[in-house]
C-alpha cells in the first residue's frame, strides 16, 4: 500500500542499512522507554539534535502570541521539552573521530527486539586510512527500575590497534528551555548532570557510573578524565585496545526529576547517584535478564498472534510494545501526551485522545492503568469548573488540550471548540466502569465528572423551536469542518451524557445515599436540575436526511464544495497544503465523525443507516489524523466490507513504521497504537459491551489463518483464538462467564 521501511519480522524492528535520510523516522522506530522516561532512538554516536528524553510532568510554560486575541482565549502555552539524554558514547577510533559521513560503513546492523525490550546496533566502520573497527551496543531503559537507563558499549579494532577514546556524555545542550543548573565528577567513574526549565524551574538530573572492562573480562587499563561545559558533562575514557581485542563500555544512568521530590526530600543528586550506583553494583548483564523477564512478563498475556501476515503482525507488534512503554499508568499527574513519550511533537500535551482510544484499550488490556487516567482527569476538576465559570457555563467544561488542567490549545477554532471532549471523559468512565465492574471509582470520582459534565451540557444547549435541543458554534471530531452548528457526533454525544448522568445519579441514590449527599452538597447539585436533563435528552436536535437516509455531519455539510479525492490525494495532510479557508469549505472529513459516533453508540443505529453513512462519508474522509483509519477498519469489519476492514487494519498498525502520515519523524501516534489494538480485539473480534455483557461478532481476515489475542473483563482475564472454525474462547483466570457470541450466549470456562 506505501513503502516499508522496515521488512517484516515477527519480535523485531531491523534496519540493515545505514540511512541518514532515514534518522528521524529512526530516531521513533527505535525510541525506548518505561513510563517514568522515554529516550529518542538516536544512534549511540549521535547526532543529539532532536534525540531526547523525555520525562512527563516536567514541563515548560511559554506564553501564546497573537497578532490579536480574544477574551478567554489562551494566553499561557505549556509543553514537555525534549530533556537532556544519557545515551550518547563518541568514539574516537587511533585519532580519528567516528564519523559515518567520512571513511566507510562497512557493515551495519540496527535491531529493535521487542522481545527483549532492547536496542542492539551493531556497525562496522573503516576510516580514512583503511582501518576498520566494530561497534556494538546494547541499550536498555529498564522495566523494573524506573529511574534507571544503561547501555553496553563495546569497540572492537578489527585490522588494527592503538588508542580508543569514548567520550560519554550526558547531554542537554540542544535542549531549549533548560537551564544548566549544575555538574561535576563522582566516584565510580562517574559524573552527573542537573538542568532546569526556565520559566517552571522543573528539574532533571542524571547521575551516571561506567565501568570499563576488556571484553574477556580482563581489567582494562585506561585513563579517564572529565569534560564539564553548560548543560554538557561527560566522562572521557583512554585506551590501548590491541587487534581483535574488545574494550568495553557499560554505562548506568540514574534519572530523577522534581516529579519525584513530592514523596520526600532526598535531593536529586542523591537520588539519581545511588539509583546508578545500584545498577552499577549488579551489572549490565543482570539488568538485560531483568529487562527480558519483565517484558516476557507483558508479553504472555498481551501478546496478539497474527498467523499468515508477517506485515500485520509486525504491526501491531510494534503499537503493544509502544503502548507498554509509554505510559507508566502508576502516577495519576501523569496523562498520555498525543505522542507518547516518544517527542515533543504536540507538545506532550494530552487530547481527548486519551479517553476515546487509550482508555477503550487499556480498560481491557491493563484496566487499573485506565483507572489513572479517570483519576487524572478527576484531579482537573477543579480548572475545568473554572473554565465553564469563565466561559458562562455550568458544571465542569474540559479543556481540549492540556497538561495541569488548563486550556492551552490552539488555534481557537479548533482548541476552543471541540468541547465534544466533555462528552469523551464520560464516556470514558462508563467504558471502564462497565467493563470492569469498579463501582468505587464511579461513586468516589467518575460520579463526580459525569454529573458536572451534565451540568456543562444542559448550560451549553439552547433551545430552538423547530429543531429542539442545538449546540451552535462546535468543531466535532472532524477538524476540517470547523466552527459549525449542529455537529451530529456532538449532539448526540452530548445527549448520551445526559442519559448516563440521570442512570449515574439515580444509582447513586439508591446504592450510596450518603455519598450522593455528600456530593449534590459539595457541588450544589439540585434534583430539579434534572428535569431539564431529561428534556434535553428527550429533545436534542439530531440532523438526520431522510431522503439520503443518512446523518448530516452538521447543519451545512452537505452544502459545501464537493471535493475530487483522487486528485487531492496527493496534497496530503491538507492542513499543510491548502489554505484554511478551502480546507473550511470543502466537503472533505480529516477524520470520522457521523462513523465514529455510530462506533461509540453502537447499538443505537440499525445497521442500514450505519452502512449509509459509513458508504457517504468513508470516501470524503482523507485520513489527516491517525485516529481516523482504526475506526473505519472497526465499522467496516461491522459492516462486513471485508476488504476496508483489513486494509484500514494495515494502515493502522504501520501508521508510524511505514510513515504513512510523513511525520513520524516526530514521534509515534499512541493513540492510533491503541486502535491497532481495537482493529484486532473490536473489529476483527467484534467485541462490544452491551448491558454489562460481552459480545462477539467474529470476522476473520481472508488473508489470516489465525488471530490469538486476550482481554480483561470483570476482574477475569479472557483468552481468545479466531480461526476459520470460529472463535474458541477460555477464561484464563476468574471465574467463568456467560458472553454472547454472534447473539448467542455461551459460557466461557
Ligand atoms: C486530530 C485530533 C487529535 C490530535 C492529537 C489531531 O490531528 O485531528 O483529533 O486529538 O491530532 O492527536
Amino acid at each position: 500500500m506505501f513503502k516499508q521501511h522496515f521488512q517484516p519480522s515477527g519480535w523485531s524492528i531491523v534496519e540493515d542499512r545505514f540511512s541518514p535520510e532515514m534518522a528521524g523516522l529512526g530516531e521513533t522506530a527505535f525510541a525506548v522507554g518505561n513510563g517514568y522516561m522515554g529516550v529518542r532512538g538516536g544512534h549511540d554516536e549521535g547526532p543529539v539534535h532532536s534525540s531526547g528524553m523525555h520525562v512527563p510532568c516536567v514541563w515548560e510554560n511559554g506564553t501564546i502570541n497573537y497578532e490579536w486575541a480574544r477574551v478567554n482565549f489562551p494566553r499561557r502555552s505549556q509543553y514537555v521539552p525534549q530533556g537532556p539524554t544519557w545515551v550518547h558514547v563518541y568514539p574516537t577510533l587511533g585519532g580519528e573521530a567516528f564519523d559515518p559521513a567520512k571513511g566507510n560503513i562497512v557493515a551495519f546492523r540496527r535491531e529493535l527486539d521487542m522481545r527483549a525490550g532492547v536496542v542492539r546496533k551493531s556497525v562496522t566502520w573503516q576510516d580514512s586510512r583503511g582501518r576498520q573497527t566494530r561497534l556494538d551496543s546494547v541499550r536498555l531503559v529498564s522495566m523494573d527500575r524506573l529511574h534507571v537507563g544503561a547501555v553496553c558499549y563495546e569497540v572492537t579494532p578489527l585490522n588494527w590497534g592503538g588508542a580508543v577514546v569514548l567520550e560519554s556524555t550526558l547531554d542537554g545542550r540542544a535542549h531549549g528551555p533548560f537551564v544548566h543548573v549544575g555538574g561535576a565528577a563522582t566516584a565510580g567513574e562517574g559524573c552527573w548532570l542537573h538542568v532546569a526549565t526556565t520559566v517552571t524551574k522543573q528539574e532533571i538530573l542524571l547521575a551516571a557510573r561506567h565501568a570499563v572492562t576488556l571484553g574477556d573480562g580482563g581489567k582494562a587499563k585506561f585513563k579517564s578524565s572529565m569534560v564539564i561545559e553548560s548543560k554538557y558533562v561527560a566522562r572521557r575514557f583512554e585506551a590501548t585496545v590491541d587487534r581483535g581485542q574488545t574494550l568495553r563500555l557499560e554505562k548506568f544512568v540514574g534519572v530523577c526529576s522534581s516529579r519525584d521530590l513530592d514523596s520526600d526530600d532526598t535531593g536529586l543528586l542523591q537520588r539519581a547517584a545511588s539509583h546508578a550506583a545500584r545498577a552499577t553494583n549488579d551489572g549490565f548483564d543482570t539488568l538485560l535478564a531483568e529487562q527480558t523477564a519483565a517484558w516476557a512478563n507483558y508479553w504472555r498475556d498481551s501478546d496478539i498472534e497474527i498467523e499468515g501476515d508477517a506485515a500485520g503482525q509486525q504491526g501491531i507488534r510494534f503499537c503493544l510494545f509502544n503502548l507498554h512503554w509509554n505510559y507508566g499508568g502508576t502516577d495519576e499527574r501523569v496523562n498520555i501526551g498525543a505522542k507518547g513519550l516518544c517527542d515533543c511533537g504536540y507538545g506532550g500535551l494530552y487530547f481527548w485522545d486519551t479517553e476515546t482510544y487509550m482508555v477503550p484499550y487499556l480498560t481491557f488490556a491493563a484496566p487499573e492503568k485506565a483507572r489513572n487516567l479517570i483519576v487524572n482527569r478527576y484531579n482537573m476538576l477543579a480548572a475545568a469548573r473554572a473554565k465553564a465559570r469563565a466561559n458562562g457555563y455550568e458544571g465542569a467544561m474540559y479543556p481540549f488540550v492540556t497538561l495541569d488542567g488548563d486550556e492551552c490549545g490552539t488555534p481557537w477554532e479548533l482548541a476552543l471548540l471541540e468541547q465534544h471532549i466533555n462528552a469523551a471523559i464520560p464516556y470514558a468512565v462508563a467504558t471502564y466502569v462497565n467493563a470492569t465492574g469498579d463501582e468505587t471509582l464511579l461513586r468516589d470520582k467518575g460520579a463526580e465528572i459525569v454529573l458536572e459534565q451534565a451540568r456543562f451540557w444542559a448550560s451549553r444547549v439552547v433551545l430552538n423551536k423547530t429543531k429542539g435541543y442545538v449546540i451552535n458554534a462546535v468543531t466535532g471530531p472532524d477538524e476540517y469542518a470547523m466552527v459549525v452548528n449542529n455537529n451530529c457526533y456532538t449532539n448526540r454525544m452530548a445527549q448520551w451524557v445526559m442519559h448516563y448522568a440521570l442512570g449515574t445519579a439515580s444509582w447513586m441514590k439508591k446504592k450510596h445515599p450518603a455519598a450522593y449527599k455528600v456530593l449534590a452538597k459539595k457541588n450544589g447539585l439540585k434534583d430539579a436540575e434534572f428535569v431539564k436533563w431529561r428534556d434535553v435528552e428527550r429533545r436534542m436536535y439530531i440532523p438526520f436526511d431522510k431522503k439520503l437516509g443518512i446523518h448530516p455531519q452538521d447543519d451545512a455539510f452537505l452544502f459545501m464544495d464537493p471535493v475530487d479525492m483522487k486528485a487531492i490525494e496527493k496534497d496530503r495532510p491538507l492542513l499543510h497544503r491548502w489554505p484554511w479557508e478551502r480546507l473550511i469549505r470543502s466537503q472533505v472529513l480529516k477524520q470520522p465523525d457521523v462513523v465514529l459516533m455510530e462506533y461509540l453508540l453502537n447499538d443505537q443505529f440499525d445497521a442500514k443507516t450505519k452502512l449509509a453513512d459509513y458508504k457517504f462519508y468513508e470516501p470524503k474522509t482523507i485520513h489527516d489524523s491517525s485516529l481516523s483509519p482504526c475506526i473505519h477498519s472497526i465499522m467496516a469489519a461491522e459492516l462486513g466490507l471485508a476488504k476496508k476492514a483489513f486494509d484500514y487494519y494495515q494502515m493502522t498498525a504501520r501508521l508510524d513504521l511505514d510513515d504513512y502520515n510523513g511525520n513520524a519523524n516526530a514521534g509515534i501516534h499512541i493513540a492510533c497504537h491503541a486502535g491497532s489494538w481495537m482493529c484486532i480485539v473490536n473489529g476483527f473480534g467484534g467485541m462490544r459491551v452491551k448491558n454489562g455483557k460481552l459480545h462477539f461478532d467474529p470476522h476473520l481476515p481472508k488473508a489470516w489463518k489465525r488471530v490469538k489475542f486476550a482481554l480483561n473483563f470483570q476482574g477475569r482475564l479472557i483468552a481468545a483464538e479466531l480461526t476459520r472454525k470460529g472463535l474458541a474462547l477460555t477464561v484464563k483466570q476468574g471465574q467463568p462467564l456467560d458472553v454472547l457470541v454472534g447473539g448467542k450466549k455461551v459460557r466461557v470456562t
